[in-house]
């Protein structure tokens, strides 16, 4: 059972002087192991493998995927067979990630970089739902309309009045059932983990759109905190990551929740947000992902 993911108010003296109210909304305590997002995004995909009676989940991740992650335990506490395709080589030892999706009994497969990008080829589906008829299906990152559908609960209860909701975006399912869910209030700003995010643009008005068929302009993205690129680092995000964590006591992860308050923080300083603004931040979790870095970096976060 997933446990509450509190409001929690940030204090320090930047905010003070700009007149900000910030919030974390912390997801990343909804669930000690599926965690922040990826909870919500399993939520009704859980339920909807159970009512086509699956008995197993398949789908696909990087070698650190956070995803991964959750989808081995999730079926691990839910009672199904997990069967994850991880784009590359293996290799041995496995990394943290892998080794947590194997502990929970997902079974990994490698595919090479080539095959791995085929993957969404209905010549190439057909081919594993053939091979696995009774497999669940789950797309890379997990976004799918029923992931859309459980990120519209991220802020159903938020108790407080508030002006901003930022959140990391990735494939921008997240995005997409805040912005959705909101239904024009308040306004959002998507901090996207890739390079070149303005693609997300489209591609969050798109499950919009199939989600409620509505189209809102109450969202913009802020493309500018990539710091190079996916799970790409800079020393000035890693300071950053360890004097929040030092102040605050709260963990972030490097590839999304780290880049996205590291951007607030530049905006607060560039005078973005009206002096009186409140900001609710979502701590989309992934904190399983620190391992992995920690090990690849030599850095303690
Ligand atoms: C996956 C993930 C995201 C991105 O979510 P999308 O719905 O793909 O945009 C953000 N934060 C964390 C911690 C994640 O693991």
């Amino acid at each position: 059972m997933p446990a509450a993911a509190p409001l929690q108010l940030i204090s320090e003296t930047l905010l003070q002087e700009k007149q900000i109210t910030l919030y974390l909304k912390r997801e990343d305590l909804l669930h000690s192991a599926i965690s922040g997002n990826k909870w919500r995004k399993l939520k009704y995909n859980l339920i909807e493998a159970k009512k086509q009676q699956k008995n197993t989940l398949l789908t696909f991740g990087g070698a650190y995927s956070n995803h991964i992650a959750a989808v081995a335990a999730a079926g691990q506490e839910y009672n199904f067979k997990t069967i994850g395709f991880i784009r590359g080589e293996p290799h041995e030892p496995l990394n943290p990630t892998l080794q947590l999706a194997q502990n929970c009994g997902m079974q990994l497969h490698y595919l090479d970089r080539t095959t791995y990008r085929q993957k969404q080829d209905p010549a190439f589906q057909e081919n594993l739902e053939i091979q696995y008829p009774d497999a669940y299906f789950l797309p890379e990152g997990g976004t799918n309309l029923l992931a859309v559908k459980g990120c519209t609960e991220v802020i159903a209860d938020i108790p407080i009045q508030f002006n901003y909701i930022c959140c990391a975006a990735g494939t921008g399912g997240t995005l997409a059932g805040i912005i959705a869910s909101l239904n024009g209030h308040a306004q959002v700003l998507g901090f996207p983990a890739l390079k070149g995010g303005e693609f997300l643009t489209n591609d969050v008005a798109a499950f919009i759109k199939q989600y409620n068929g509505q189209e809102y302009h109450n969202w913009q993205l802020q493309t500018n905190y990539h710091f190079g690129g996916y799970a790409k680092v800079k020393p000035g995000l890693i300071a950053f990551m360890q004097a929040f964590k030092a102040t605050h006591h709260i963990s972030l992860e490097p590839v999304y929740t780290g880049k996205m308050l590291y951007g607030i923080y530049d905006l607060i300083q560039q005078d973005f947000f009206k002096p009186g603004s409140t900001i609710v931040a979502i701590h989309t979790g992934g904190l399983q992902g620190l391992a992995g870095f920690a090990q690849r970096l030599g850095i303690v976060f």
